[in-house]
Order: structure tokens, then sequence, then C-alpha cells
């Protein structure tokens, strides 16, 4: 076991450290040359080490963590794989990995177009398996109908074991046939799915802070409970399939409810995608959340939906998903999240530009750790239908 106690000061006085040098007068006193444009310089504080940058904060790091250094500080030493990302291209495969590598993420399942799978196989192999999802970037009629379908069989040649179905409430602001998670022509595709071995990942739901601004319109969006009716009937029909419900299948905020999903369903899996929302709904209930780890194991999975292409190029915005996700886990720092919230805002106007989520940490064992980082996955693709993942 790590000492925790090191690991929790270490971070505070960082964060202290950080919001001091950036915010006072000192800040002119510290640039000098080597520390300008985001140089890192080592401090020495009570005899600790800190890595900090001083300027420029950006809206994945408004602590000035150094996160390559920060990454080496965690606690957890063990390989992670990350199954739900959203790697675009090459370009964004080559920074994602130099980040993923500092993290300890050696594998990831990734949400990427067809056409990119070759170029990022050739430079990352067995790192990389892909998740089959529409042709997004083709404005068409049948893309979300006939052409998925063809698409399926697509993504199943080259390898992909798992379809995403993408059902948010949003997706009633565009003109979608076939949109519901329940409508013929997700059956048609999910009926493929099986067909071809591959299992189910689906977004259904959204945080409870849309539900209170966005979605006030019942009618269109439905409520947020209303959003699990289609997803069990579904999961009912296809109870032979292992599905895996990505951003704790949209329901953070209420792990009894998950609790009952997965007690319902034991082919169901959660993922722990989307940082910053996971981060703030986990880290009011953190001690529940660690005993929802530790009493579910195998069904929850580490993921960031970190979105890596070349138009997102940026070290911190990757290093901050891994880094406030891990630091959740395996601490129980108590303070400012690094990241930008804008949901905070949203719901309280009056708060000061930029907010930030109060972070606190679920501590957990290193068994469970070593469950949600990498064995739960291992089990997943085990049972994929087809029963080979490679
Ligand atoms: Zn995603």
């Amino acid at each position: 076991m790590w000492d925790l106690a090191y690991v929790n000061t270490r971070i505070a006085a960082a964060v202290t450290y950080n919001a001091i040098a950036c915010q006072s007068e000192v800040r002119g006193w510290w640039a000098q040359p080597e520390t300008q444009a985001g140089i890192a310089r080592i401090v020495t504080i009570s005899d600790m080490q800190i890595a900090t940058q001083i300027t420029p904060l950006n809206d994945a790091n408004r602590l000035g963590l150094l996160y390559r250094h920060e990454a080496a500080q965690l606690p957890w030493r063990g390989p992670i794989v990350d199954v739900h990302t959203h790697v675009g291209d090459v370009e964004g495969a080559r920074l994602f990995f130099e980040v993923a590598d500092l993290f300890g993420v050696q594998r990831i399942w990734t949400m990427t177009q067809l056409e990119n799978i070759d170029a990022i196989t050739a430079e990352f192999g067995d790192r990389v398996k892909f998740i089959a999802i529409p042709n997004y970037m083709r404005h068409a009629k049948d893309t979300f109908t006939v052409d998925f379908l063809k698409r399926i069989e697509q993504f199943a040649e080259k390898g992909s074991r798992v379809v995403k179905f993408w059902a948010a409430p949003r997706g009633h602001d565009f003109d979608r046939e076939g949109f519901e998670l329940d409508s013929p022509w997700r059956r048609r595709q999910m009926d493929l799915a099986r067909s071809l071995g591959m299992m189910i990942m689906t977004h259904v739901s959204d945080p409870d802070t849309w539900f209170a601004s966005h979605y006030l319109d019942h009618r269109r969006y439905g409520t947020k409970a209303q959003q699990y009716e289609p997803l069990e009937r579904m999961l009912d029909e296809y109870h032979d399939v292992p599905w895996l419900a990505a951003h704790m299948a949209g329901d953070p905020e209420h792990l009894d409810h998950l609790q009952y999903l997965l007690d319902r369903y034991p082919h169901l899996y959660l993922d722990t995608s989307a940082t910053k929302w996971l981060v703030r709904e986990l880290s009011k209930h953190a001690g529940e959340y660690r005993a929802f780890c530790r009493n579910n194991p195998g069904r929850i999975l580490f993921g960031t939906d970190n979105v890596a292409n070349k138009e997102t190029l940026s070290f911190d915005l990757y290093a901050s998903r891994f880094w406030a996700l891990r630091a959740l886990h395996e601490t129980d720092y108590a303070g400012p999240s690094p990241i930008v919230d804008p949901d905070l805002s949203m719901l309280d106007p009056s708060l000061p530009r930029a907010p930030t989520a109060t972070r606190r940490g679920a501590a957990m064992d290193p068994t469970t750790l070593q469950c949600v980082y990498h064995d739960a996955a291992v089990g997943l693709e085990a049972r994929s239908p087809q029963g080979d993942f490679s």
C-alpha cells in the first residue's frame, strides 16, 4: 500500500502553491526567462519537491499542474485499459499515446472512423481496439440507417467487436430517422451486431444538470427516468449480448439506480468516461462510489472519453482527463478539480469565470483498482460473443 497521506499532502501543497503563485504579486518575480511560456520548474516546499508551471493556465489546467511530473507521483503502478476514447486520426494518436504512456494506459478501445483504422493500427498495433460508429462526416439521409448497417460489417471485418449506439436526449435536436434506442433500425443494427459476434455499447441519458437546463422540454427530450425505459426494453431483448453502458449508464448521480440495473441485468457493464461529469458527481459520494466498485467486481471499467485528433492536439487536455480520473480513484484528496466545468456556471451564472468542481477522491484499495483499471476490461473482452477480441 502506498503512503496516501504523503500523496495527499503533496497534491494539496502543489495546488496551494500554484494558486498563490498564479494569483499573487510573486507572479512577476517568478516570470524569469526560464519560467516563461509555461516552462516548468521544480520548487521545494516543506522538504517536498513540487513541479509547477506558472503560465499559461488553460481550461484543462486551472491549477498550473505539470501533468508530466504529476503522472509519476500517482500511486498506482499497474497497466491500465481505457475502454472509452475517441482517437480520431494518427496525429491525435501520437500525442494521445505519449500522454497515455505517462499515465500507465497500455491499451485503449476507441471510436474512430473506419477510414483511419489502418493508419492507426500500423503505428500502434495491439494497443488499440476499434468500436464501430456511424459515419458522422457523411451528411446523407441513410447515414444512421442503411449506411451504418454496411459499416458495422466493414468494422467487423477489421476486427471490431463492439458497436456503439448513441442515444443522448439531444439527439432529438437532429431530424434523424430511427433515433430511439428501440427503433426498428436500431434493432436491425443490433441484430447484425449479435450475428457478427459483436457486443453493444450505448450512451443513454445525460447529466442531471442538463435535465435542469437544456432538457426542460420533457415532451421533446423526455425526463431522465424515461431515458431508461427503452434501455431496459433492449437489455431484456438482447440479454445474450454483453452490453457496455457509457458514462456510468448516464446516472453517476444515483448509484442506487445503477446497482438496480447491474443486479437486474447480469450482462450489463458500466464505464467511467466523461471526466468532468463523473468527477463532479462521484466526488459528492466518493465513499459510496468506492463501495459500489468494490461490490461489483468486473462490472465497472475505466474510461476517459478523451477526444484526440488533429483539431484537439493538446497535452494538457488529454493529461487532465487521465490525472483527474486517476486521482479520483487512487487518492482521498479533496480540493479543486483542475478542469473548468461549464455546467457549474450554467446552473449558477453568478459564479466566477472558469469555475471548477470540487474533487473528493474515493481512495480505492489496490484489489478494486486492479479490477476497474484492467481486469474488468480483460474479462469483458473474454466475454465477447466471438470469444476472440484480437
Ligand atoms: Zn464518448
